[in-house]
């Protein structure tokens, strides 16, 4: 006798997606996680909640021209696909670019999510038209961050909760998916113990029971593998240079990867297990939630970038241009991190940080306080509390002083002043002119010519060495861990396959641990925006999909 038509295993964005689609088509659903309920929404909650969206009207008023032809070449140009096994990955991206550019705001709208209207420049690429990044701005900020996305997808499950079509399980964690004749049947696992911690923190692995649950299909969305450095390492592709040793972790502790293997043992395939995307911006969080907590800085395109011994990053590895380009150079070098160098005047403008807990004007949808970061003579509060009380940030008047800050926040002393004060003196010197051979300079004036950028995202151009500009602000940055771009091996109905391209019935997967569907619909590397969306899709289809098949 089954417990429910479908379970689900993990309550993040993509479950929560799954079920309510489920729930609307009347079936009734078991969704369990090994979390307490107050971490309801995942990694989804802590993010930005920036979105990918084509030809938007957000788009459309600020001028931006946008169109599916446009984002499919940038779709595609960035995740050089290059594989047998990304034949379902590409179908994906290419039912998912169709989606940005159609339904999906209309959809996300009528389910109450709202858009600020100034969409954000992400991944600018710098090689080409046909290479990496974003044409054109596309990402596209919601109206309370992280819990804004999550919000409307709860509010369906909860109300389907009061329907009694769903059952909520939390500290259930599964160890493993039952198999009858070939196909999943079913989950099993241990009951963990009451948990009071805080959302994001770790909670006890303890076990107080066990739990055997049968179900018509299983639906799997654990989410990726960033919060387990030690598998991150594992799977760290050569081309991106050495592993690190030492990560910042963006995603909490339970991002931990286990239902990857859980399911592969069950018969299901993983591809593309060496693509990820982590983020060379990391600065470590002052005020942590969790284990190693690192906070990503989105950087508008002018402070300097320095590798640890003071040489300047090559054309096009500008701050928010390539992520992983960038990556594979600096894992180069021989060392771990890298430097920004900036002013006062660009840290005001163009430090951003992601997560909703640091951006608090945005989470809460004050908009006084977010038409304060355009006319504050100070950077944002988050900005500055790091400013003064993160452990990365050197702020001095003079540039002996900032390089005396910078050799003493690591082992050796590895700069010299004479060098780098050479490199920025002759960087100043190109801004001089509205023209210059720098390409960084010439970056940055393009990026002024979007509207938003000019008034409220890229600081004008000026000399660094500038007293007028100053003081002068170093900031030392680490390898923090986010996505996961390959993943469980599913068909655009999100049913997962076996490593015989077949699909083992009886399972679904979505959202992260499905490389946000097929098992990598970005390929290599991400036009960003994109992961909360994937979720949301993937989850869509997958609850649709096992809707029918239960029926
Ligand atoms: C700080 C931050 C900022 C971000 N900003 C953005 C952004 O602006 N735009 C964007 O597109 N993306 C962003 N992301 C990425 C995005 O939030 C995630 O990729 C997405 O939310 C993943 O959702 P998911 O449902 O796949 O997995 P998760 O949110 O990780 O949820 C998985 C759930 O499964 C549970 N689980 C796992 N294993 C088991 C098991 N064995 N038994 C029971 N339960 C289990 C976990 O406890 C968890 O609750 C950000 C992420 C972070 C952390």
């Amino acid at each position: 006798m089954a417990d429910a038509d479908v379970i689900v295993v993990g309550s993040g964005l993509a479950g929560l997606a799954a079920t309510a689609e489920l729930a609307d088509a009347g079936r009734r659903v078991i969704l369990l996680d090994q979390e307490p309920e107050g971490s309801l929404g995942g990694q989804a909650f802590w993010s930005f909640g920036g979105l990918f969206l084509v030809d938007s009207p957000e788009q459309r008023r600020l001028r931006i021209r946008d169109s599916h032809e446009l984002a499919l070449q940038d779709w595609m140009g960035t995740a050089g696909f290059d594989r047998q096994e990304d034949h379902w990955p590409r179908r994906w991206a290419e039912a998912y670019v169709d989606f940005a550019a159609g339904e999906k705001r209309a959809w996300l709208r009528a389910q109450g999510l709202r858009l600020f209207p100034i969409v954000g420049w992400a991944e600018r690429g710098g090689y080409g038209a046909i290479g990496h990044g974003n044409s054109v701005p596309r990402f596209h900020i919601t109206w309370g961050t992280g819990p804004g996305v999550v919000a409307p997808f709860e509010r369906r499950v909860r109300r389907a909760v009061a329907r009694g079509l769903v059952t909520l399980r939390f500290r259930h964690r599964v160890d493993e998916l039952t198999v009858t004749g070939g196909a999943v049947d079913g989950v099993r696992g241990q009951i963990l113990e009451p948990s009071s911690a805080a959302r994001g923190t770790a909670s006890s692995r303890v076990a107080t029971g066990e739990f055997d649950l049968k179900a018509q299909a299983v639906i799997v969305t654990s989410g990726g593998i960033g919060g387990n450095h030690d598998l991150v390492r594992k799977l760290w592709p050569t081309r991106l240079g050495r592993p690190p040793t030492r990560m910042l972790s963006g995603v909490p502790e339970h991002v931990d990867g286990r239902m990857l293997s859980i399911t592969e043992k069950a018969g299901g395939s993983i591809i593309n297990r060496d693509r990820m995307w982590h983020y060379t911006e990391g600065i470590q969080n002052w005020d942590p939630i969790w284990k190693d907590h690192g906070i990503r800085i989105l950087p508008g395109p002018s402070s300097m970038w320095f590798d640890a011994v003071g040489n300047r990053l090559p054309a096009p590895l500008f701050p928010g241009f390539d992520t992983l380009g960038t990556l594979a150079h600096i894992m180069r070098t021989g060392y771990e991190h890298t430097w920004f160098v900036l002013t006062r005047e660009i840290i005001k403008r163009e430090f951003a940080l992601s997560g909703s807990e640091q951006n608090p004007d945005l989470t809460n949808k004050d908009l006084r306080q977010v038409l304060g970061r355009a006319f504050s003579k100070t950077a944002p509060g988050p900005v500055e509390a790091f400013k003064e009380r993160g452990v990365d940030f050197v702020v001095e008047r003079d540039l002996r002083d900032l390089v005396r800050g910078m050799n003493a926040l690591t082992e050796e002393p590895l700069i010299d002043v004479e060098r780098l004060e050479r490199e920025i003196v002759a960087r100043d010197r190109e801004i001089e002119n509205p023209f210059s051979k720098d390409m960084q300079v010439v970056a940055i004036r393009g990026a002024r010519a979007y509207r938003p950028d000019r008034f409220i995202r890229v600081a004008k151009p000026h000399r660094l060495l500038d007293p007028a500009s100053g003081p002068l602000i170093a900031v030392r940055l680490r390898i923090l861990t986010r996505k996961t771009l390959g993943g469980l091996h599913t068909d655009l109905s999100g049913r997962v396959l076996r490593a015989d391209g077949a699909p083992l019935p009886g399972v679904y997967a979505a959202g992260e641990v499905a490389g946000f569907g097929g098992g990598g619909m970005h390929g290599y590397r991400a036009l960003e925006g994109t992961f909360l969306g994937g979720c949301l899709f993937s989850g869509r289809v997958a609850g649709r999909a096992a809707a029918e098949a239960v029926g």
